[in-house]
């Protein structure tokens, strides 16, 4: 959804504009950049990072993302294995 046309832009005068990122966390990277209008909660226009997909994750960027060791606390999973498959299976129950 974005303005293309005299009109659409003529709509957001006086409203407030920004402009944002949308950022990757886990990649420490930049996935989009885009002109919102705050009022509307629209976006204007947006890019996308192009050269996000050149950029592979490494080991050190998995650990910093938290995903490791988040739930290394939890005394009630005694086998994370069959915790992962078990929550697996409830997922895709629901899903269906
Ligand atoms: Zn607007």
């Amino acid at each position: 959804m974005s303005v293309g046309n005299f009109e659409e832009l003529k709509a957001h005068i006086g409203h407030k504009i920004v402009c944002v990122h949308y950022h990757n966390p886990a990649l420490s990277t930049c996935e989009n950049v885009a002109i919102e209008c705050e009022t509307c909660n629209e976006v204007l226009m947006d890019f996308d990072n192009l050269h996000q997909d050149k950029q592979k994750m490494t080991g050190k960027d998995l650990l910093k993302s938290g995903i490791v060791g988040l739930m290394k606390d939890r005394k009630d999973i005694t086998d994370s294995v069959a915790y992962a498959k078990d929550l697996g299976d409830k997922v895709f129950d629901d899903a269906t």
